[in-house]
């Protein structure tokens, strides 16, 4: 995106021209003659948020910090002046023409991260499907046990059986590890929709707040140029 800075012949305002809209900012009698008439210099909004000024015509005169220049890469903490007379840019005004800039580099993290925890979720919905099936094998093979054993022992001896509690012990825990296991499956649709949401708020337009929907960091959202609902510029760097 290109802004053509000059003088607006006769009220001497700053003109900013964008494409073919040409816009008049400040007070009359604000921009001394020094400066050309339209097209003095040209500011170019670079993709990592700088700027390039490039002076148009030999004649005239453009300096950032003070010193002459041709082509400069700049920033708005730069000092721009214009022609002989040296009328200092006002960046507030080249602000009201050029559309808001938002930088979204952080969006590449917070997909890596849902991403991850998406991952970390499937593997502990396996897990519990898997230690679901395993546990209600060993209950079965336990009561099972259990049952053969103390019909086996009874009455051998007519003493205390170690083995029964073993196989109590055995029956508990399993059971135990059964139902710890449904918890655990159970709490995954609200740790996923908990993922979800957190996604939703935070993979956005900083500017407007826009979700940007499930698509790709890399090969999807870094390479849009702007925001689709406020127009807003991003920044990759
Ligand atoms: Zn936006």
């Amino acid at each position: 995106m290109e802004v053509i800075i000059g003088r607006k012949d006769g009220t001497n305002q700053l003109s900013l021209k964008v494409g073919n809209k040409v816009s008049i900012k400040g007070p009359q009698q604000s921009v001394n003659d020094g400066v050309s008439r339209e097209n003095h210099c040209k500011l170019t909004v670079n993709d990592d948020g700088t700027f390039t000024i490039e002076n148009l015509k030999p004649q005239n005169q453009t300096l950032v910090n003070g010193l002459p220049i041709a082509s400069k890469r700049i920033t708005p903490n730069d000092v721009v002046e214009l022609g002989w007379k040296r009328y200092r840019l006002d960046w507030n005004l080249v602000f009201e023409v050029i559309p808001k800039m938002v930088n979204i580099s952080h969006l590449r993290l917070v997909k890596q991260r849902y991403d991850e925890e998406t991952q970390k979720l499937t593997v502990k919905q396996g897990r519990a499907n898997a230690l679901r099936s395993i546990t209600s094998v060993l209950s079965m093979g336990a009561i099972a046990l259990g049952i053969f054993g103390v019909a086996n022992n009874s009455g051998s001896d007519g003493g205390f059986d170690i083995r029964i509690v073993l196989y109590a012990l055995a029956i508990l825990l399993t059971v135990g590890f059964t139902i710890k296991s449904f918890i655990d499956a159970s709490k995954l649709p609200q740790q996923r929709k908990d993922l979800q949401d957190w996604f939703t708020r935070n993979y956005t337009c900083p500017n407007c707040g826009k979700f940007m929907g499930n698509q790709d960091y890399d090969h999807g959202v870094s390479l849009m140029e702007c925001c689709p609902a406020c127009k807003a510029k991003f920044i990759k760097g």
